[in-house]
């Protein structure tokens, strides 16, 4: 895969210069020149040359056997907001550290932001990281895509991850896919289970697949990093005790950081108030599916969920009718959960909506229908009609507190 300016074609028009997102041309003796830095290899500039002058190669040339072993350790990144390590972080070290008991290696964790940010370095041995790289500098101190591209690929060139594990929120989806073009890895996005195959000892990455109707297991055989987002809840985090002599090592790291990486300015952040509702913390959760009928039927879903003091979920049938917002909605195109206890409400349990809730602690699933696929998940199945059960679980909840 590559890019290369036909010095002979160029004539230094200038179009690809102004057509480039990523300001990646610059002109140089009249001709264009690429950064291949910051070029993500989009093609936006080849078909705007008259000359053909460019020319783009995404079919990788037969290239010579990478050495991989000098690939090693298993890093996880560690998102953090404002200054706090988000909880996805903590997710995915505890699954790094069950891998890197099968593979056999170290488990090491990517904290970027400005000098202040290694108060958090603690938190995140706490969860079992045995190194710490910590990637400072003051244009870090938030997020945006360019400045910790550039930051984190550097250090992924110089140290060299076998595996790396990134939350698949907003912020992790964009660096990964930017940061895989960087390095030349491959990227499997949305992962579900990790698991490390016992005889090559390289990464399973499990994700649903065409639509959700088939989980498939991915690998990355021949090139290093493998590269994975994992949705955040998907994994439990568990805080470990850190034994006494635990290795405890933190590398700093100093990444240079350009003009040209610093064109987006941040100017404010601004709360979307219009969200009530926040799933991904929620202990308990109360969804309603199309198994409610009628729109004003959530307010069913909405006094159980306040009754037990939880939010209230949705089926995306429920949010595709408009009779609830997008917020709500769990699943694969929704949000993922894992609640304390999951009270599905007319919800059939598709695949999609599955992949979303399935690893709740409790699941409680009412439905009429006793071959809904939701009670093959259930931890407790209530086959019958939601409109007398949904109440009467109310009520007695009411009463039992008082
Ligand atoms: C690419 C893709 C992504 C998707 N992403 C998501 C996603 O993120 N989240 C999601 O939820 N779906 C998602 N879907 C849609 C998914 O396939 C299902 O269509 C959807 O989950 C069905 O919602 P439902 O269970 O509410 O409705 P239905 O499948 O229609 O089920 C309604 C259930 O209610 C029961 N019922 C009816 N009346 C009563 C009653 N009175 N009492 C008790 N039970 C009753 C019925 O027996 C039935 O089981 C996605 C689909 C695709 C193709």
């Amino acid at each position: 895969m590559g890019i290369r300016i036909i010095n002979d074609k160029c004539v230094g028009c200038t179009l690809c210069v102004k057509a480039c997102p990523f300001a990646a041309i610059g002109m140089k003796d009249r001709k264009a020149v690429i950064d291949l830095d910051t070029c993500t290899l989009c093609g936006a500039c080849v078909p705007v040359c008259k000359f053909e002058a460019i020319e783009l190669k995404k079919e990788a040339a037969a290239e010579p056997a990478a050495d991989l072993s000098a690939y090693k350790d298993i890093w996880i990144f560690a998102e953090q907001r404002g200054g706090k390590v988000q909880s996805v972080a903590f997710e995915l070290l505890t699954e790094a550290r069950k891998l890197a008991e099968d593979l056999k290696c170290q488990v090491a964790a990517v904290l970027v932001g400005d000098d202040n940010i290694e108060s958090e370095a603690a938190q995140v041995f706490s969860y079992g990281a045995d190194r710490v790289y910590l990637v400072t500098h003051p244009e870090l101190k938030d997020y945006r895509t360019a400045p910790y591209t550039r930051a984190v690929s550097e250090l992924m060139s110089k140290y060299k991850p076998e595996i790396f594990l990134i939350g698949a929120s907003t912020m992790g989806r964009d660096l990964a896919a930017r940061l895989a073009i960087r390095v030349n890895a491959g990227l499997t996005a949305d992962c579900t289970g990790l698991s490390i195959d016992p005889e090559k000892k390289i990464l399973q990455q499990t994700r649903p697949a065409f639509g959700g109707n088939i989980m498939a297991t991915i690998i990355t055989p021949n090139h290093r990093p493998q590269m994975a987002t994992v949705r955040p809840k998907v994994f439990k985090k568990i805080n470990r005790d850190v034994p006494p002599g635990h290795l405890s090592e933190v590398i700093r790291f100093k990444p240079t950081i350009n003009e040209k990486d610093l064109l987006v300015k941040i100017v404010g952040m601004i709360e979307d108030e219009s969200i009530t509702v926040n799933l991904q913390e929620a202990e308990i959760i109360v969804s309603g599916g199309r198994g409610i009928a009628d729109p004003k039927h959530f307010k069913l879903v909405e006094d159980l969920a306040e009754a037990l003091g939880g939010a209230v979920g949705a089926s995306r049938a429920t949010v595709d009718a408009g009779w609830i917002s997008a917020h709500h909605q769990v699943g694969q195109t929704g949000k993922t959960v894992s609640p304390k206890l999951y009270v599905a409400c007319g919800i059939s349990g598709k695949i999609q909506h599955l992949v979303g809730m399935q690893s709740s602690d409790i699941i409680v699933a009412i439905n009429k229908d006793p071959d809904a696929p939701i009670f093959k998940v259930a931890t407790y199945g209530i086959v019958g009609d939601l409109f007398e059960i949904v109440p009467a679980f109310t009520r007695k909840i009411k009463e039992l507190r008082g």
